[in-house]
């Protein structure tokens, strides 16, 4: 994997080095000397991770952070503190104005490499998954989301899992002032329980007794249900191998034994929160796919999903020789309707018209709105007779019972029209649907309020000879 390094340190040859090791790994770097020059590079470079140093005079790094990720611009960007700072609480700090890892100098290769392609490799889905939501936001679909604006539910959910009870207690106790933990000693039956619970991160130490812990990473990536759960490994001091191969199976981030409790909770925090943006990203890219299929009104799908619904359908229907009825229905002098009641009350119509036909029709078959006030009804294995009856009894749905609109006291009485078509074989939709409006037409031009069907006549030659 290759990715756009920014390094940032005061000390020359403090950058010349990383530069060197990191070129040496075929990524590309870039570099900064001070803070103010850091932030113009972040946005010139659109780097895909940032190492940055601590101390450096004027702005130092807690403060440059502090600003990349107060920015919904830049805050997706990964931050890697490098420093000579090694007190827990100067990592915390780190963690705290949202630095993604804090990797002490002398830094050691093996370990830098891997966490930079953890990050990087993080930061890839991230950016898929904020484009589509951005895509989303650009078409008025979704309220795009910013990652600095999630809080963390007060309910979150943590699996621990770890067979040492020392180190159980300690880890239990720092974290349940803030989350709901469940502790599960055997990576096995930790495996059955993520799969069946919905954590919002899983701590697992790695060094079992009687499971290789590395295996149980990579089960959880494996596994649909997991496989969006975050890991965060906690290795024992200097292990760097361990580390590497955790990180490389999918480990999301990491703690070096003995734990300290502040950046326990400083790490599990940022974990978590990091989990609910993407699971809004997610659910913001269902609803706009959704968006796209369905008309915003009434909720019925939409044209295109329709006719791509009904061209699959008439494929399969050829092969198992079953007939598709249509029926393309109009509202009768909608125009009227709105001339009268107003645009609103028209509106609610439509909508109280879509209710009617999702109610009328069956399961099986598919509504549509297709235009201003035209409807489609997709009938599978349905034939012309009983086609005819869903739109009779869909017909009188709608001329039967007056439909109430909000800005009117008195009821208003709709009637429709309606044009049924059927397959016999070998007709593609548009054929099919052209059918349907010229029946449709005759509807209209014999009085309104009835259902006509396609006229056999004008069946394809190939329909006739069956
Ligand atoms: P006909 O019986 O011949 O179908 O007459 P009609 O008045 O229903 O037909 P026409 O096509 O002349 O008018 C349809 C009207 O539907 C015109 C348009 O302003 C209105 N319309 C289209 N989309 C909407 C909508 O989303 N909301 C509302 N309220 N009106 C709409
Ligand atoms: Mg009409
Ligand atoms: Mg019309």
């Amino acid at each position: 994997m290759t990715a756009r390094v920014l390094v940032v340190d005061d000390v020359l040859p403090n950058v010349k080095l990383l530069e060197a090791k990191l070129t040496n790994e075929y990524f590309e770097v870039v570099t900064a000397y001070d803070g103010p020059e850091a932030l113009a590079a972040v946005r010139r470079e659109n780097p895909d991770i940032i190492l940055l140093d601590v101390m450096m005079p004027g702005m130092d790094g807690f403060e440059v952070c502090s600003r990349l990720k107060a920015d919904p611009e830049l805050a997706h960007i990964p931050v890697v503190m490098v420093t000579a700072l090694s007190e827990p609480s100067d990592r915390v700090r780190g963690l705290e104005v949202g630095a993604d890892d804090f990797l002490t100098k002398p830094v050691n290769d093996i370990a830098l490499f891997a966490r930079v392609r953890s990050l990087v490799r993080l930061k890839i889905m991230m950016d898929e998954l904020r484009l589509r939501d951005q895509t989303g936001s650009e078409f008025g679909i979704v309220q795009p989301t910013a990652e600095t604006s999630l809080e963390v539910p007060p309910d979150a959910s943590i699996l621990l899992v770890e067979d040492s009870p020392h180190d159980v207690v300690h880890m239990q106790e720092t974290l349940s002032q803030r989350f709901q933990v469940v502790v599960e000693a055997d990576c096995q039956a930790a495996l059955v329980a993520a799969r069946g619970g919905n954590f919002d991160l899983v701590i697992v130490t790695m060094n079992h007794a009687d499971y290789d812990s590395l295996r149980f990473c990579s089960q959880l990536r494996t596994t649909e249900e997991t496989r969006q759960m975050p890991i965060l490994a906690v290795v024992d001091d200097g292990d760097i191998e361990r580390l590497v191969r955790a990180l490389d199976l999918g480990a999301n981030d990491y703690l070096m034994r003995p734990v300290d409790r502040n950046e326990l909770l400083a790490r599990a925090l940022t974990q978590i929160r990091r989990k609910h943006y993407q699971e809004r990203l997610r659910q913001n890219y269902q609803l706009s796919l959704e968006m796209a299929v369905t008309d915003s009104l009434t909720g019925l799908y939409n044209r295109r999903y329709m006719a791509t619904h009904l061209d699959n359908m008439l494929k399969q229907a050829e092969d198992g020789g079953k007939p598709v009825s249509i029926t393309l229905m109009d509202i009768d002098h909608f125009k009227l309707i709105n001339d009268t009641h107003g645009h609103g009350a028209g509106d609610d119509v439509l909508r109280e018209f879509a209710n009617r036909l999702q109610r009328y029709v069956r399961g099986v078959d598919l509504a549509s709105r297709v235009g201003g006030e035209e409807f489609v009804v997709v009938m599978p294995d349905t034939d012309h007779a009983v086609g005819r009856s869903v739109a009779e009894r869909l017909r009188a749905a709608v001329a039967e019972e007056a439909f109430e609109v909000a800005s009117q006291a008195s009821k208003i009485s709709v009637t429709c029209s309606f044009g049924v078509a059927t397959t016999l074989g070998g007709e593609d939709s548009r054929s099919l649907l052209e059918r349907a409006d010229a029946a449709l037409y005759q509807a209209k031009r014999s009085g309104r309020n009835r259902v006509a069907s396609a006229d056999l006549e004008t069946e394809p030659k190939k329909a006739a000879s069956l």
